[in-house]
């Protein structure tokens, strides 16, 4: 057993997974998402699968698929060989011995090897974040950045289709005045049927913000995620003592010592938790209960992972009893390939934990093979 658990290699692989339609942010687009695979194989023949990826490049927060490769291959691989996957915290250590930041790289190789232990176990990842607080997620919608009579139609689509009851918009792609008319238009015609939540990705200053947000509360917005920048938390805590609805901190929230900072100061009433932006699943946790601990519930945030990074979040939004305000892992929902033999089940607007070991999902090699940039 001993012996099974050392790490004889690992490979990253980036592939270019098509998407249905564009997806905007603020201001970058894709039709495409890059995203990296990296493979743990173990000497008793196991392999385990972590997933870096981030929304459209490095707008967002530094990394792309690119230098979280280099990183991977480069600086953290030679730290891996020889050494048991269950060895988690040492190789943490190690690796933030050499490598600083760099959160989302970390977070592939950390899901890689809790997928190959639990896999070694016979275990789901759950059970090593221990147990289930729920076996599945609500999930959000995001709406793009388009005109509100497209945003509108879409919104209604989904919810004859039973698919989701609440929806998420973009903001930040316009003018402040301008892209606050289009939100009011999409609330007022949603208004007792979905609730809306709006992102607006760290895109406004402290004053445009104080003086466009009332706005939207009084038309039946119920959140609003990040509208200033992430370091800015004298700004967000204004902002969140000033507004009727909950402030969620997403840009401003990578580490648990964010997280520490925020609910000391009330800066956020909703920690959004992307175990991708956190550096992996046991950070996440941590965020998660220190969230818990100071009466802020926690959101499974996404970064359009594939169904791999999907399956990773899911199983920490399944096993931290903090993530009580629902999710977005929505990613394989907006590719237009199933990268899974089993696609993730998605239905009445949850998506559910797969059973089997690991992260309870195989990943397609003729897919993985399709899409690979070389
Ligand atoms: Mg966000």
């Amino acid at each position: 057993m001993s012996d099974d658990l050392r790490i004889t290699s690992v490979e990253t692989v980036i592939v270019d997974i098509p998407l249905r339609r564009p997806h905007r942010f603020a201001r970058v687009s894709m039709n495409a998402q890059p995203v990296l695979y990296v493979f743990v194989r173990t000497a008793g023949g196991i392999t385990g699968v972590g997933e870096g990826v981030v929304p459209a490049g490095p707008w967002w927060g530094g990394e792309s698929v690119e230098t979280m490769q280099l990183v991977v291959d480069r600086y953290i691989t030679p730290i891996l060989h020889g050494r048991r996957v269950d060895d988690l915290h040492r190789i943490g250590r190690d690796i933030n011995d050499v490598v600083a930041s760099n959160l989302f790289a970390k977070a592939a190789v950390e899901v890689a090897l809790h997928d190959s232990w639990a896999r070694c176990l016979g275990v789901g990842v759950h059970t090593l974040l221990g147990g289930l607080a729920r076996t599945s997620i609500p999930m959000t919608w995001a709406l793009g950045t388009e005109p509100a009579p497209v945003v509108v139609e879409e919104a209604l689509s989904k919810l004859d289709a039973g698919l989701h009851h609440s929806f998420k918009l973009k903001m930040g792609a316009q003018e402040p005045v301008d892209d606050v008319a289009r939100v009011v238009a999409v609330t007022e015609k949603l208004a007792g049927v979905a609730g809306v939540r709006v992102d607006i990705n760290a895109r406004w200053d402290r004053l445009t913000a104080l003086t466009q947000l009332p706005k939207l509360a009084d038309a039946g917005v119920e959140m609003v995620e990040q509208p200033v920048a992430g370091p800015d938390l004298d700004a967000l805590a204004e902002i969140n003592h000033a507004l009727p609805i909950p402030i969620m901190a997403d840009e401003a929230l990578r580490t648990p010592s964010d997280a520490i900072r925020i609910t000391a100061r009330r800066a956020a009433d909703i920690f959004a938790v992307k175990t991708t932006k956190c550096g992996g699943l046991r950070a996440s946790m941590e965020i998660a209960a220190i969230g818990a601990a100071a009466g802020v519930p926690s959101h499974g945030a996404t970064s359009i992972e594939s169904p791999v990074g999907t399956a990773a979040s899911l199983h920490f939004a399944c096993a931290a009893p903090g993530v009580t305000w629902g999710s977005e892992l929505f990613g394989p929902l907006l590719m237009a390939e199933e990268m899974l033999t089993e696609p993730l089940r998605y239905a009445d607007g949850h998506l559910y934990l797969p059973d089997g070991p690991g992260l309870g999902i195989e990943l397609d090699p003729d897919k993985v093979r399709a899409f690979r940039r070389d």
